[in-house]
């Protein structure tokens, strides 16, 4: 299974970043989003960190000219039906992936790969809409992705071995580290790292510190490059929110349960890092 085209879904922080890897590695990209407006932010954080790069030397003009050739602005889903790949990182919400996994798999050829940056939703469920179950797979990215190594690979119930060497083999070519796991909420890498982050709001909500103090405890004491609620900021507080949720329905389990500290925020519109005020403000 050769993988040449890609087309990636939803143009935020993930998508973009996603965009940017698959560019730097030299394959075709199409970026899709609901909004042309979406698709120019995310090409103009792509072109930012590629200037940043060059700025730095390592970089020349022209291999910045030519990894923004290779992405494709898409504002219909229409688009992937020539490419090997889709991977999606549209919002954290069943019912949205499993509208847009039902339509792709009616508009790519029959042997695409169908792929989820999910951080916590079922790869197996998304699968179950789709006519090709066996060609499902989740590609969960870090965050951000150009800087981070990891790619954490989740296999469907019915996920074929081809499938999975083909997305283990895209993974090195972007130059990042595949992990294989099995399909249960939050995988490995949420399942730890989430409920930390939603304790780290328990014990703001509670009172026991400050969130500057929580940071430092953690940053400090335990050597974490950057404390719980400045992740949470970078993370999404709606990110966060989904996948404590997608924990708590999964294993039936209240010691999953959100903060209501952290259902507020969200109410509030207070995303973090991206709507400029989560734990902490940011300039935009
Ligand atoms: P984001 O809000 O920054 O971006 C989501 C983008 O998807 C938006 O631009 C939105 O317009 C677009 N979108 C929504 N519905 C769409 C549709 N039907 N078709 C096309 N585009 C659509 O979110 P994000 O942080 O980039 O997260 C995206 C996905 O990646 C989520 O599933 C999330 O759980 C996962 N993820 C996030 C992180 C993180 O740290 N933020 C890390 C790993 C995985």
């Amino acid at each position: 299974m050769n993988i040449k085209k890609v087309m990636v879904i939803g143009a935020g922080q993930m998508g973009s970043g996603i965009a940017q890897v698959c560019a730097q590695a030299g394959f075709e990209v199409k970026l899709n989003d609901l909004k042309e407006e979406y698709i120019e932010r995310g090409m103009a954080v792509i072109t930012k960190n590629l200037t940043r790069s060059v700025d730095k030397g390592r970089l020349s003009q022209e291999e910045k000219t030519k990894i923004l050739s290779y992405i494709t602005p898409s504002s219909s889903l229409e688009d992937a039906s020539d490419v090997d790949i889709v991977i999606e990182a549209a919002i954290e919400s069943m019912d949205i992936k499993k509208e847009i996994f039902q339509k792709l798999d009616k508009i790519v050829g029959k042997e695409a790969i169908l792929a989820t940056n999910t951080s916590s939703l079922p790869i197996t469920e998304i699968a179950a809409v789709t006519e090709r179950p066996e060609k499902v797979i989740g590609m969960h990215f870090m965050n951000p992705v150009p800087v981070m190594k990891l790619v954490e690979i989740i296999r469907g119930l019915a996920t074929d071995d081809e499938v999975y060497q083909a997305v283990e083999d895209m993974t090195k070519a972007l130059q990042k580290v595949p992990v294989e796991v099995n399909d249960f909420p939050g995988f490995v890498s949420n399942r730890i790292l989430m409920p930390m982050i939603n304790e780290a709001i328990y014990t703001l909500y509670e009172g026991v510190a400050t969130k500057e103090a929580i940071d430092d405890v953690m940053k400090l004491g335990m050597n974490h490059p950057m404390g719980p609620l400045t992740l949470a900021d970078f993370i999404g507080l709606d990110t966060c929110l989904y996948i404590m949720e997608t924990l708590h329905d999964g294993f039936g389990d209240d010691k999953y349960r959100p903060c209501p500290l952290l259902r507020k925020y969200v109410k509030a519109g207070w995303l973090g890092k991206k709507s400029g005020r989560g734990f902490y403000t940011y300039e935009r």
